[in-house]
């Protein structure tokens, strides 16, 4: 196949989440072909799983700006930019008028999941003039598996469908897979559609991010008109800072606010909390579940509980690019580039400094990781990294590299950033001052006090 003939393919989009959609945007509005594969029945499908959860970033911060300029459009308007969306709210005011554009609507195909990605006529092996060949996409459609050629691919799938163990090794605890019925992955709809489960039980959350906070929160206030209902917290870190995050100090105040109203509900007596518990296994003792781990001071059992909730976080599913060069960080299985800017082991900081099509791409030309999925296991990204990522990958496709490399993004602050774990009090944070005016993350802001001779984030003290 010729330069000219690959280059008449369209770019093919895997994911119609908000990072995907966006950058289906940005490759039409740069007049590029595009195919966007959505797995689900519809866009958003993943978000449509948590869209009872209240996001923590008002709506100017969950738009991306070449998708807003297709729906206004049409005549679409930004719902009040301070208010919080709920995942719900996301999709149907955002997510589905932006699918419906005629410039979307037509390149969108659901019920599409690619299964696996590779170039035409050469395996992984082969170096030879790689780039002169088309990607080839399996897609599984209700109709059966075709192959799709592609011009560049961006994989926006996300990794919401492939969550963490509740086994604290990475592999599923013994007993785990026996029990799945009683485990729940995510953000349980204990409130709404999942409220019989819930209601007069006791119920296990493990973990120790946003996610386990909601549920931990709702399980509360499910106990607030059902006295029987009971919740227990276990969490393998002793370290609570990420949770607990920035108080006052976090600029987006209603993150700041989960963090200390998930704080409350410890110190307050009603949610008992097990720091440090390793999750080993679980299993049954009178009909209700035992669930076994190591903590520093030996081995411990919490139980009888009914249910648990899996707010472990999640990974990427790397079987989709097996045959694709990849260039990922080693334990995060992020992009390569950005794994030291985002590495839990080394900081709790909320944003990262801007990047784009240079830290997104692999070994495999033409082929980029954008949104979530970028992240690997790292549990920070925010949209707004999303969008500035795919506003950079198409224009570096479209060979606009003066645009592509002139990443710029504004990012909030948690009010927390926290580099050394061991350092006591270190949730008094240093990084919650006021914004920087351009992307000076507080990772960042780190590093220039080091490089100053300083002792940059982790000291406990205001930067
Ligand atoms: C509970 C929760 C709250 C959050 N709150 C915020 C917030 O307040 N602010 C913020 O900025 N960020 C927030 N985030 C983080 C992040 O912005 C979201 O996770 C966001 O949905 C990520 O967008 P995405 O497009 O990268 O991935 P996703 O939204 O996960 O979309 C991926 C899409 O790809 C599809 N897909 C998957 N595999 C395939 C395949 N093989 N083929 C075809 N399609 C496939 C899926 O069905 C899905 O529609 C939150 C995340 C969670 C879980």
């Amino acid at each position: 196949m010729t330069m000219h003939a690959i280059e008449s393919l369209p770019v093919a989009v895997i994911g119609g989440g908000p990072v995907g959609l966006a950058a289906a945007a940005h490759l039409v509005s740069r007049g590029l072909p595009v195919k966007l594969y959505e797995a689900g029945p519809q866009v958003g499908a993943n978000i449509r799983d948590w869209g009872h959860v209240r996001v923590f970033t008002p709506w100017r911060y969950c738009v991306d700006a070449a998708s807003v300029a297709l729906l206004e459009r049409q005549g679409w308007t930004l719902p009040p930019a301070d208010a919080f969306p709920t995942g719900g709210d996301l999709v149907r005011d955002y997510l589905e008028p932006l699918a419906a554009t005629p410039e979307l609507a037509d390149v969108i195909e659901t019920e599409a999941r690619v299964t696996a990605i590779s170039r035409l006529g050469v395996d992984k092996v082969v170096s030879h003039a790689r780039e002169a060949r088309p990607f080839v996409l399996a897609v599984k459609t209700v109709t059966g598996t075709r192959r799709d050629l592609a011009r560049a691919v961006i994989d926006a799938s996300g990794t919401w469908a492939t969550p963490n163990p509740l086994g604290a090794s990475g592999l599923p605890a013994q007993g785990e897979l026996e029990f799945a019925d009683r485990i729940a992955y995510g953000i349980p709809d204990v409130l709404g559609r999942h409220r019989d489960i819930y209601a007069s039980r006791t119920a296990l959350v493990v973990g120790a991010g946003h996610s386990a906070a909601n549920a931990l929160l709702d399980l509360v206030r499910l106990a607030e008109a059902d006295a029987d209902t009971k919740a227990i917290w276990a969490t393998r870190s002793t370290n609570l800072v990420r949770i607990y995050g920035g108080g006052d100090a976090d600029q987006l105040p209603a993150r700041g606010e989960l963090g200390a109203d998930t704080r409350e509900l410890v110190e307050s007596g009603r949610v008992p909390l097990v720091a440090g518990f390793a999750i080993l296994a679980i299993r049954e003792e009178g009909g209700r579940l035992m669930i076994d781990g190591e903590t520093a001071e030996g081995p411990r059992t919490i139980g009888p509980v009914d249910h648990i909730v899996a707010a472990t976080g999640q990974r990427p599913d790397l079987s989709l690019t097996r045959e694709l060069r990849l260039d990922l960080d080693p334990w995060l299985e992020s992009t390569k580039a950005l794994g030291p800017l985002i590495d839990p082991n080394e900081h709790s900081c909320g944003s990262v400094p801007p990047h784009g099509h240079r830290e997104l791409a692999h070994l495999e030309p033409g082929f980029y990781t954008v949104g979530i999925k970028s992240y690997g296991r790292a549990p920070t990204f925010l949209l707004l990294t999303g969008y500035e990522q795919v506003r950079s990958v198409a224009a570096a496709i479209a060979g606009d590299m003066a645009a592509a490399d002139n990443v710029q993004l504004v990012l909030p602050e948690t009010g927390v950033c926290v580099t050394s774990f061991e350092v006591e009090g270190a949730s008094a944070g240093c990084c919650g001052g006021p914004a920087p005016e351009r992307s000076d993350a507080c990772c960042v802001a780190d590093a220039v006090a080091k490089d100053e001779g300083k002792t940059g984030c982790g000291c406990g003290v205001a930067a």
